[in-house]
């Protein structure tokens, strides 16, 4: 337990200042409510020091700082985990916001990504080269954070999670020691994040392989009448075990609110919605994509070649910053319909109007990548089902959350295992969550945990306890 008084700390972190590239922000500084907020506007927290760090030294010195006192550590990426794991009350937040630099180098095909960049970042260098890394939907997010827990985007049939294209990475130990991870050094490290989180260190920089896909992708978001819900699942359930990998999709059960940036057709309605990008050859994807098209009368069908940056976007006046959010997952193998009842159950009673539930296509490259080569052992599943509570006013917190947590719980008996940690909640569930999220895989992190931060410097995430000494000496 640390004794050091909240004037040493204040009078140490401007000392820490002096001997860094970046800045410290502390309480009562102008930039400190803007430096603590997070996407998320339920998360409200007030740590003692934010170091905002700019080279991998700076990250050093702020994890020395912190454990030279005592003073639990959090760590920012890109800010928008749901928990707010990245701000603690009265910690020290490593804060990589101005890290964001990304350098291609497009004849090898890699992309070397700060530990602080957001994922759009990265997609507008890589573009330039037509290239991608297969990142998630929404290009304001963390890189770090979503690559940490896996990483699940537009290319995630063709390519796999982000970690399946992750080369190597730098990163700051609990010890405040500076390593470089990859398949040939520190290779146990390497392998444990690319899946098991935050938990093992402070990564400065990602090196990715990066794909040819060029700068366009047929892009088809199928809008139907709510009361099409129950036949539209069982469809969609049927269409997506004959799809090629270049299609990764989704069936959407949900609504957009009566404003002027959700088209007119669909404004302020209850849709079902066929939702897909295609990233092949589009003579191809046209035919792959037409049984959706074609299954009933749509109320939109907004189909076409786009450049994929674009397509990186569409999601973009979905999710403001600030507003309330509490997302939670499950793994399925099928829609039967008994589970088709469920989702739509839940869907017709949401709470708010813009919450939704998304079924995220799995199959292709993700299940085709051993369940012990990384530490996410469900690959095979055929689905996510995202389970997506948004909404804007505080006084609605319980009921939505409540909505989100029953939903949940009526769909994780027909899980076939596994859980996928970007999408956990406040992680309530603690100690049951990250076992369920890692399974088999499980001892096997908490001996890598052991090796590089047997104290759990590192623990405001879905945490994984370091093994007692006996277990990691095996192995
Ligand atoms: P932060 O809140 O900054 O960090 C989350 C946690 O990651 C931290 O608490 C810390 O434990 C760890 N961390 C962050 N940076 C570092 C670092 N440099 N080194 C070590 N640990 C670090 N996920 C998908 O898979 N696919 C999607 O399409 C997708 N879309 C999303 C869209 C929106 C609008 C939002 C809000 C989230 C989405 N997510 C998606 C979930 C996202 O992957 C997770 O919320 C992820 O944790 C965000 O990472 P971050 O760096 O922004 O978060």
């Amino acid at each position: 337990m640390s004794t050091t008084t909240n004037d040493e700390i204040t009078r140490a972190a401007r000392d820490l200042a002096k001997a860094l590239a970046g800045r410290v922000i502390l309480p009562g500084d102008g930039a400190y409510d803007e430096a603590r907020a997070l996407w998320n506007g339920i998360i409200d927290r007030r740590p003692a020091v934010i170091v905002r760090a700019r080279t991998a030294e700076d990250v050093r010195e702020a994890v020395r700082f912190a454990t030279s006192r005592a003073l639990p550590v959090s760590v920012r990426g890109g800010g928008h985990n749901v928990a707010g794991n990245a701000v603690v009350d009265g910690a020290v937040v490593v804060d990589l916001a101005e890290m964001r630099g990304v350098a291609v180098d497009a004849a090898a095909r890699t992309v070397r990504v700060e530990g602080g960049a957001q994922i759009g970042d990265v997609d507008e260098a890589t573009q330039k080269h037509g290239l991608a890394v297969p990142f998630g939907v929404f290009p304001e997010t963390g890189v770090a954070g979503l690559t940490l827990g896996g990483g699940l985007g537009w290319l995630r049939r063709r390519f796999g999670l982000t970690v399946d294209s992750l080369l190597e990475v730098e990163a700051v130990t609990a010890a405040g020691e500076i390593v470089v991870a990859n398949e040939r050094q520190h290779s146990d490290l390497f392998w444990a994040l690319r899946g098991g989180g935050g938990n093992f260190g402070v990564v400065t920089s990602f090196t990715f392989r990066a794909h040819e896909i060029g700068t366009d992708v047929l892009f088809s978001a199928v809008y139907l009448p709510f009361d099409a819900a129950r036949e539209a699942l069982a469809f969609y359930h049927s269409y997506i075990n004959t799809t090629p990998d270049a299609l990764s999709s989704f069936a959407i059960l949900g609504g957009l609110p009566d404003d002027p940036h959700a088209p007119a057709e669909v404004r302020g309605k209850d849709f079902a919605l066929f939702l897909s990008v295609w990233s092949g050859d589009p003579d191809e994807g046209e035919r792959v994509i037409r049984p959706l098209r074609e299954f009933a009368a749509p109320l939109l069908d907004d189909t076409g070649v786009r450049p994929f940056i674009e397509v990186q976007h569409v999601f973009d006046p979905d999710y403001p910053k600030g507003g309330r959010y509490y997302w939670k997952s499950n793994y399925i193998d099928g829609l039967d319909a008994k589970m088709i009842d469920i989702l739509v159950e839940h869907a017709g009673r949401r709470p708010s109007p813009v919450s939704t539930i998304d079924v995220w296509q799995l199959g292709g490259a993700v299940a085709r990548v051993p369940a012990e080569a990384t530490p996410i052992p469900q690959r095979s599943a055929a689905y996510l089902i995202g389970i997506e509570s948004n909404w804007f006013d505080a006084a609605a917190d319980a009921e939505n959350i409540a909505w989100a947590r029953e939903l949940y719980r009526a769909v994780v008996d027909a899980s076939p295992g596994g859980l996928y940690v970007n999408f956990a909640g406040f992680g309530e569930e603690a100690d049951e969550l990250t076992r369920r999220a890692y399974g088999a895989n499980y001892a096997r992190l908490a001996r890598v945990k052991a090796a590089y931060d047997p104290a759990n410097v590192f623990r405001f995430n879905t945490n994984i306890k370091p093994a007692a000494a006996a277990e990691s000496t095996t192995g």
